[in-house]
């Protein structure tokens, strides 16, 4: 399935909540969702009352919105997840938490996770000293991401560097600001993550 190009304001409003998905406009008062938060389309303002399986779809969409990912990408995941003992949901959250483009945003070097997505593909980081393209890669405790070399003079990272005074990374990630640099100290665990997912519906859709 195609990667979604439509405006991203678009997938906040259906799902009926901010999921961050333009980096500053989103905290500084232009969100549009603070203006209109009724979802799109022409039933938009039409008050239907949403099953139990229409809460579960809508738990789903809106985690993979949040981390950018396409239909069967979230499906992979969710099987890893459930392969993996433990407690399915937040094994997924994890899961999703600790791909090379959501750290990348995490540090604070991209203001969205497709800005992430972006910088990634082009090659301006690096893991562990190695050249890493690949936005999907899982990373693990003790990575340390840096930026490459020849991307430090690309006004584009000089500008995200600048600003990472102003970013707070998560608490599993330390952050060497002048260095451009992030090591994960330990895998995230559900409680490190602040976005209010209802995982557990997600988990009974699929196992439907
Ligand atoms: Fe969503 Fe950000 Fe657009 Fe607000 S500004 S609707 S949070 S993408």
């Amino acid at each position: 399935m195609a990667r979604y190009t439509g405006p991203s304001c678009r997938l906040c409003r259906r799902e009926k909540t901010k999921l961050f998905l333009k980096g500053d406009r989103c905290l500084n008062g232009k969100c549009s969702l603070e203006h209109r938060s009724s979802a799109p389309g022409q039933h938009g303002t039409a008050n239907s009352k949403i099953k139990e399986y229409g809460k579960q779809l809508r738990e789903k969409q809106k985690a993979k919105r949040y981390y950018g990912l396409q239909e069967g990408q979230f499906k992979s995941y969710f099987k890893e997840a459930d392969r993996t003992e433990g407690v399915t949901g937040s094994n997924l959250l994890i899961l999703l938490e600790r791909r090379f483009d959501n750290v990348v945003y995490r540090m604070g070097m991209a203001e969205s996770r497709k800005e992430a997505r972006q910088l990634v593909l082009h090659g301006h980081f690096r893991v562990n000293g190695k050249k890493a393209t690949i936005p999907s890669m899982l990373l693990k405790a003790g990575d340390v991401i840096t930026v490459r070399e020849e991307s430090r003079s690309s006004e584009k990272i000089k500008a995200l560097a600048e600003g990472l005074d102003s970013r707070i990374a998560p608490k599993w990630l330390a952050v060497d600001k002048e260095a451009i640099k992030a090591t994960i100290e330990t895998l995230p665990t559900r409680e490190d993550i602040d976005f209010p997912f209802e995982e557990q519906l997600i988990v009974e859709l699929y196992s439907k």
